[in-house]
């Protein structure tokens, strides 16, 4: 992939965002305070706008991450807005992206998720579905998968993640007040994290 393909991935990412939405902020309506839709549509509009053009992949994506930090409202804006630009830092300098340094960079965003959150596998948040996702990656790296089939592995492992988020109790984040009622529904910001996977996987499988 290239800066074009990851500028691409940002695009998707807010179009597919702006569809979601409705559903996104009716999931945190459940269990939360009903702004996932809105913050992320907001900081993806923005990411797009902040789009810089003849970068190398990793500086798109710190231009996004910056971004969305700035202009996304809730904790996700941060949570978000520091997965990209640590998935950024870890592209350096270069001008192309194979399936090593995205899947690098898809660690790094994990990392900068759980070192700003604090979050675990289990509590709820967008890790349940970011961590199976790198972890279903780095798997398929493993096997000699290429870097559309790791990012398709990654985009169902997400997806997956999301789901499983159904019937755990919140302990990170506004959801969390609630205790045993936050039982019974999906996480928002796992589903969010869902979508933007796959819109990664699908501009891969573009490419
Ligand atoms: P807010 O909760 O401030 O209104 P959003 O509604 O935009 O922010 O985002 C809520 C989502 O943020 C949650 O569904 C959850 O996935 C994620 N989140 C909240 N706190 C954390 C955390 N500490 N670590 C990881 N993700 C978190
Ligand atoms: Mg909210």
């Amino acid at each position: 992939m290239n800066a074009g393909d990851l500028a691409s991935w940002i695009r998707q990412a807010a179009e597919r965002v702006s569809a979601d939405a409705d559903r996104l902020t009716r999931l945190d309506a459940a269990i939360g305070d009903g702004d996932h839709g809105l913050n992320l549509d907001r900081g993806f509009r923005a990411a797009v706008e902040a789009l810089p053009e003849d970068v190398p992949p990793g500086k798109v994506l710190i231009a996004a991450g910056r971004a969305i930090v700035s202009k996304t409202g809730g904790a996700s804006g941060p949570l978000y807005g520091t997965a990209l630009r640590r998935a950024g830092k870890a592209f350096g300098d270069a001008a192309e992206v194979d399936a090593v340094a995205l899947g690098d960079a898809l660690r790094a965003a994990l990392e900068g998720v759980q070192d700003l959150g604090k979050a675990v596998e289990g509590d709820k948040t967008m890790v349940d579905a970011l961590a199976p996702a790198v972890a279903a990656y780095e798997a398929a790296l493993a096997d000699g998968v290429d870097l559309a089939g790791c990012a398709r592995a990654a985009a169902e492992a997400a997806a997956k993640g999301a789901d499983a988020t159904v019937p755990m109790r919140a302990r990170k984040g506004r959801a969390s007040y609630l205790g045993e009622r936050s039982e019974g529904h999906m996480d928002p910001g796992a589903s969010s994290t869902a979508l933007l996977l796959q819109a990664l996987a699908d501009v891969a499988g573009e490419g």
